[in-house]
């Protein structure tokens, strides 16, 4: 296995390492930093931990598992700064654009499926993460709040590994559980 040393003052250029040996499974990336050498995130250097993200799905050599580190990381990305942002303002089981009417639904935000309750919705609230579920923003969202929907090109795992069939991918495939998720992404994306 080749090493790839990756420093400060190369980070810069990760994603074009990356983009370009996504599929050479003979060479691994390694961040060094202050003379230690890191392959997955550390709490020591947390500042870095979109670069080692990164460095660690790289260095994940079958399909399957690669896929499933930036499927679960774009799930907890979404999550963290939708918790952050509190877009939706869930309350009493209630979003913003349910209580303004501004959803065809008066209640469990936007969780249907072609008119019925999404079966993943619990009194736990979903418990099936999927990606495309949470890019979502509907068009109160987008147009009175003005919160642009997710992209996923720019956000740096999915930037580095997806190409143009994959962003599409992951913004069209609502309610599907992880493993039909990546068994369709293998199967049609390649
Ligand atoms: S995206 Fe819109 S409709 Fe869906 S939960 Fe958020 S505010 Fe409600
Ligand atoms: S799978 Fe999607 S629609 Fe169903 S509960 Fe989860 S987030 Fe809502």
């Amino acid at each position: 296995m080749n090493e790839v040393i990756i420093e400060l003052d190369n980070l810069k250029d990760l994603k074009k390492i990356i983009r370009k040996n996504k599929d050479n499974d003979n060479i691994k990336i390694l961040f060094k930093y202050n003379g230690k050498l890191y392959e997955k995130k550390d709490e020591s250097i947390k500042e870095y931990d979109k670069y080692l993200e990164v460095i660690e799905a790289f260095n994940i050599k079958d399909k399957r598992k690669r896929l499933s580190y930036i499927y679960d990381n774009l799930c907890t990305y979404f999550d963290n700064d939708m918790k952050k942002n509190n877009y939706c303002e869930f309350k009493n089981g209630t979003c913003i654009a349910n209580r303004l009417k501004r959803s065809v639904h008066a209640y469990n935000g936007c969780c249907y499926k072609r008119g019925k309750l999404c079966e993943f919705l619990t009194d736990k609230g979903c418990i099936n993460p999927n990606p495309t579920c949470k890019i979502f923003m509907c068009s109160y969202l987008n147009k009175v709040k003005k919160v642009p929907n997710y992209d996923t090109r720019k956000i740096l795992i999915t930037s580095c590994f997806l190409d143009l069939k994959g962003h599409n991918f992951f913004k069209s495939n609502y309610f599907i559980t992880k493993s039909e998720f990546i068994d369709k992404y293998i199967n049609k994306v390649g």
